[in-house]
């Protein structure tokens, strides 16, 4: 059987006035994530691991945020049609893995329905999913709160 492995990462600044979407949730805050889409860093971090694992690029490659179209857009969509390319080549997802980096909010009580939006998202079952969460520990720019990382590796198998 042949199995792809992919890994992503992404980091996105805190900006006031904002929403903060986390893997499709929408986390209540005061501040949220800057980008072009609704800069979902969970999400753009497990996208980038699946095209990574089949070397299909990365997520500015297929939605470039140049492009109009792509202005504002739900993350979990970019995600869906990442995987319908993965689907295309052979490949299903087997697992993803994720930890998310924020010093605050307190992520804990979101993460059940993070993983059922992507498990859902992605036709797969929940036990697939995993989202952890991490703070910075007050250092560097995660513990000062410019901003929200998010680190991601996906598993691929050939059907
Ligand atoms: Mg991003």
């Amino acid at each position: 059987m042949n199995f792809r492995i992919g890994q992503g990462y992404d980091i996105h600044r805190l900006v006031e006035g904002r929403d903060l979407i986390l893997g499709g949730v929408q986390i209540p805050y005061h501040k949220g994530l800057l980008g072009h889409s609704d800069a979902d860093v969970l999400l753009h971090a497990i996208t980038d691991a699946m095209l990574g694992a089949l070397g299909l690029g990365d997520i500015g490659t297929h939605f470039p945020d140049t492009d109009p179209e792509y202005e504002g857009a739900d993350s979990l969509m970019l995600l869906q049609k990442s995987y319908d390319l993965v689907q295309i080549k052979g490949y299903r997802l087997v697992n993803a893995d994720s930890t998310i980096l924020a010093e605050q909010p307190k992520l804990k009580p979101f993460i059940p329905k993070i993983r059922e939006c992507i498990a859902d998202a992605l036709s797969t079952d929940i036990s697939s999913i995993s989202v952890k969460a991490t703070t910075g520990e007050k250092m560097g720019f995660i513990g000062r709160e410019e901003g929200i990382a998010a680190q991601a590796v996906v598993l691929l198998k050939e059907i």
